[in-house]
């Protein structure tokens, strides 16, 4: 009789253990789309835009790549992935249209403070202030992470601008950060040779951040070879592209990216330690203007609704409510601890946000 409750707690014990143990699996990657706007997100190519011969080269080429009758058709034309995938498996927050609102906290509305807030679960308007190169003082969830012994050494941050290894303070964190012009190091794979090659042989339009085909190569090729757990990629065209004007390359990029982002999802979905394991999450660092119209170029505090910005995600665990369309108010700082309670971490007292349910 003793022998065979002994053995019953064996076998309870072993079954807690695995479900701890699968909860503890999850994995969760972060994405962010730099200063794409929700209007585009939820309706397509801009009618005052996509026609316009001051933002766009080539009017006819992008009108039959993006223009449709309806704004469903256009986005769908826009983001495929996005609206025909995501929206049967995820959630798509922050269409204003309908109600659905996400906002940042912090009031600067421009890069560093977006991804110090989307990183850390708390805007700091007094000290981040500006997108130089600063050693970030706040402590990212990628820092917090990689400080607990699940996490350490499976964490890793991907970014197309060159200010990433700053704000997630590499020095300090020890998370490794491949961004600007960085190249791949460490014991290469035939691929990331190549890439190391042609990132000197493409050259960026751009001083301080590359071209995102890069960053999203760097960031899949590491994800095969080392499997991190918690990983964060920053794609940076959609801002710099709408900072030039060019409408039609701003429209091109997100497109691009809505496929790239596929590319992770269906990587994830084919390797044993990833699959139905994963997590992810994509949101941007700020909006931009709408009205004037020039303003879609610009963002930051004087620019009406920069400071509106849209979530998704999807995978594991994530309830498949489609677009929202209820009224709702969402906020940037609730994904940092969002994420530390998906990875079962306790959420610290200093961060401001609360966690998504
Ligand atoms: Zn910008």
């Amino acid at each position: 009789m003793k022998n065979k409750i002994l053995l019953l707690i064996a076998a309870f014990a072993a079954i807690f253990n695995i479900q701890a143990q699968s909860a503890d699996d999850t994995k969760v990657i972060l994405i962010t789309l730099d200063g794409f706007r929700w209007q585009e997100l939820f309706t397509g190519a801009d009618s005052l835009l996509v026609g316009n011969k001051d933002y766009v080269h080539e009017v006819d080429m992008l009108k039959e790549a993006f223009w449709k009758d309806t704004p469903a058709e256009r986005r769908v034309a826009l983001m495929p992935f996005f609206w025909n995938q995501v929206e049967k498996m995820g959630q798509i927050h922050g269409n204003r249209n309908l109600g659905s609102k996400v906002n940042l906290t912090n009031s600067m509305w421009f890069s560093y403070p977006g991804y110090n807030e989307i990183l850390t679960g708390t805007a700091d308007d007094a000290r981040i202030r500006s997108n130089d190169k600063m050693q970030n003082p706040n402590t990212t969830i990628l820092e917090r992470f990689n400080n607990t012994s699940e996490g350490k050494g499976k964490v890793a941050a991907f970014g197309s601008w060159d200010v990433f290894p700053f704000i997630v303070n590499e020095k300090r964190s020890g998370v490794p950060v491949n961004a600007g012009f960085e190249v791949a190091t460490g014991d290469l794979t035939e691929k990331e040779q190549f890439l190391n090659e042609l990132q000197d042989q493409i050259p960026s339009p751009w001083g301080s951040v590359r071209l995102d085909a890069f960053t999203h190569h760097y960031a899949l090729e590491h994800m095969k070879k080392e499997h991190p757990k918690l990983v964060f990629i920053s794609y940076g065209e959609t801002d710099d592209f709408a900072h030039d004007g060019d409408y039609q390359a701003y429209l091109k990029s997100a497109h691009n990216t809505d496929a790239l982002i596929k590319d992770l999802w269906e990587f994830t979905q084919q390797d044993d330690y990833y699959k139905d394991q994963t997590v992810f999450m994509i949101t941007t660092d700020h909006g931009r203007g709408t009205q004037p119209l020039d303003t879609w170029r610009g963002h930051g505090r004087d620019v009406k609704g920069a400071g509106q910005v849209w979530f998704v995600t999807f995978g594991k665990d994530v309830e498949a409510m489609g677009e929202v369309k209820q009224d709702e108010q969402l906020y940037s700082n609730q994904f940092a601890p969002t994420i530390l309670k998906i990875l079962g971490q306790p959420i610290p007292k200093e961060i401001k946000g609360t966690p998504l349910k």
